[in-house]
């Protein structure tokens, strides 16, 4: 593959020379682009061949669409198409169809060319015989202006495909205008928000499955809408390496989180491809559709499906605008009578990796741009009200108030105090509030939340045990009344020993350090995952003082080149050992 290093440079004919092959017969769309060089990536590349396409005369592009063959058509028999139509078509299955399947599609183009005068064109990568079969009915019966628009958009679509086989450039730079690409998909007019199944969500995730399709892996979109890319290994009983994250985000987050553990696995996969390396195992990389909780109130619902754990009595629960989550699927063109048919059954599974930037400081701090996890921490979360006496700001003497604003005051220190200098160990008050609260009001009542994380559950509760006795004294000693309700508690969960050390060991090879191991304070999928097959993760720093789930995180190229370079080695070892 030449390099858009390489590309950039070009005399303007060999440039043009080069793309020639992406726009049908058309050379004039790459022509269009010449004066931009130099490209600072392949998504600005495309783009601007997309706009030489979108802004050509109507006349040109006509012309343009008229230059494709007919799907399965004449030319295909007859062995007349360009190299890459022949070999999109044959991927599709095209040159295999049954006698039935290739009348029907000789009937619907022709029923179509008599309707739009020109030929159906499909970006047939991802495509079978029977969902072209579906597409071509769909289309057929669309307005003249809309079908037009439709078809070119496939021929950008194809372009983009056929690019990305032709011209490669650094990984970093792939993942990183990835990020920024699929950050654009949002269900906010400015700042990333992708919550489970919206348009923004469904869109990202059939940019997810291009980017896998382009890497050459068969993809395939599951119940809850997983998006899973799967790279065979030649021995077919072999069992299956999994590896993923997910691209759910959280309001206003950042475009690392959750993304990067799917985007690096399909560039590294992408790169093995093409070296002509094969893996004794399948590999599978999984787009988990949520993880955040923001729209259902509940979490990780695409790894419980693949744990077989999604929780099935949420299918009736709603979101804000009271759509329940089961009308969200079928919305989404999804069954929810598949769901229980996504669990995995763990005698055909490797284990699970998760790739997953930091999410926090310690790596950033010790200047180190990979860690391994040791754990994922476990946490208890309480809902705490505190009641004392409400009472008039100007009239009431200090002595003789009960005050519950300045108890809970004290309780945040304490919280602070008992939680700190121990190592793993956190505690949290992130929600504070004086329900009805005026400025010459004494606070009556305050509410606050409780969290309180450990990779050691011992440790953990009986950190909580003392936080709660200790604001009980505070409570007491201050005539107040203290009320707390646990709404969440989990356990932590250890990380698999042999993964991780393959990992510890990919990281010291790479990095020329030994590999820095640190407990995850966040949950992931991997928590889940871990349920039903052993389970790593791979920990890569962020900047910015290590900000996450929030606009300003950040990744630096470099970075995500030493995390692809484990990752891969980390692919081989376990080759190694299979
Ligand atoms: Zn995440």
């Amino acid at each position: 593959m030449m390099q858009l290093a390489q590309l950039n440079q070009l005399s303007d004919s060999e440039f043009t020379a080069q793309l020639c092959a992406l726009y049908e017969h058309s050379p004039w769309v790459a022509a269009h682009v010449l004066a931009q060089r130099p490209f600072a990536n392949l998504a600005a590349l495309h783009a601007a061949l997309e706009n030489a396409v979108h802004s050509a005369s109507p006349d040109l592009q006509l012309k343009l669409i008229c230059a494709h063959p007919e799907l399965a058509g004449k030319a295909a028999v007859s062995g007349q198409l360009t190299a890459a139509s022949t070999s999109e078509q044959r991927h599709a299955g095209l040159a295999h169809c049954t006698t039935q399947q290739f009348e029907q599609i000789r009937e619907l183009n022709a029923l179509y060319v008599e309707r739009f005068r020109f030929p159906f064109i499909l970006a047939v990568k991802g495509h079978n015989p029977d969902t072209v079969i579906a597409q071509m009915q769909a289309r057929v019966g669309n307005a003249a202006d809309q079908e037009r628009t439709v078809a070119l958009q496939q021929i950008c679509r194809i372009g983009w495909f056929r690019l990305t086989d032709l011209v490669a450039e650094p990984i970093a730079d792939q993942i990183q205008s990835q990020c920024v690409e699929l950050a654009q998909y949002s269900d906010l007019p400015e700042g990333l928000a992708c919550s489970y199944l919206t348009p923004a969500h469904q869109a990202t995730a059939l940019r997810i499955r291009d980017y896998m399709l382009a890497a050459g892996l068969t993809v395939d979109i599951d119940a809850v809408g997983n998006v899973t890319g799967t790279w065979h290994s030649e021995a077919e009983s072999a069992k299956t390496l999994l590896t993923g994250s997910h691209y759910d985000t959280v309001i206003n987050g950042g475009r690392y989180d959750g993304r990067l553990g799917i985007l690096l696995p399909v560039a590294v996969v992408s790169r093995l491809r093409r070296q002509g390396h094969r893996l004794p195992y399948h590999l599978q990389i999984v787009a988990f559709a949520e993880e955040e909780g923001v729209r259902f109130r509940s979490t990780f619902l695409g790894s419980r499906a693949l744990t077989g754990d999604f929780p099935l009595a949420l299918l009736d629960s709603v979101d804000a605008q009271g759509i329940s989550l089961r009308d969200a699927i079928i919305a989404a063109g999804h069954d929810p009578q598949a769901i229980g048919r996504i669990a995995r059954d763990p005698d055909q599974l490797l284990g699970f990796i998760e790739v997953h930037i930091e999410q926090g400081p310690v790596l950033l701090n010790e200047d180190r741009p990979v860690g391994v996890v040791s754990s994922i921490a476990g946490s208890v979360r309480s809902q705490l009200s505190v009641t004392g006496l409400a009472g008039h700001a100007g009239t009431v003497p200090m002595h003789l108030r009960q005050d519950a604003a300045a108890g809970v005051a004290e309780m945040v220190l304490a919280v602070e105090q008992i939680c700190s200098g121990q190592s793993g160990l956190v505690g949290t008050v992130g929600q504070l509030l004086v329900p009805g609260g005026a400025m010459n009001v004494i606070p009556g009542r305050c509410e606050f939340s409780l969290d309180i994380r450990s990779d050691d559950d011992a440790g953990r509760d009986s950190a909580y045990e003392r936080v709660i006795a200790r604001l009980q004294d505070i409570a007491t000693r201050r005539r107040l009344a203290l009320t707390h309700r646990k709404v969440v508690e989990t356990s932590a969960v250890a990380c698999d020993d042999r993964l991780s050390q393959l990992l510890a060991g990919s990281i010291d090879q790479i990095t020329g350090q030994a590999a820095r191991t640190l407990p995850s304070g966040a949950g992931h999928d991997a928590m889940m995952m871990a349920r039903i097959t052993p389970m790593a993760m791979l920990f890569v720093r962020c900047g910015n003082g290590g900000i996450s789930h929030h606009p300003d995180e950040s990744l630096a190229g470099e970075d995500i080149d030493t995390a692809a370079q484990v990752f891969s080695q980390f692919l081989d070892r376990l080759a190694c050992q299979t």
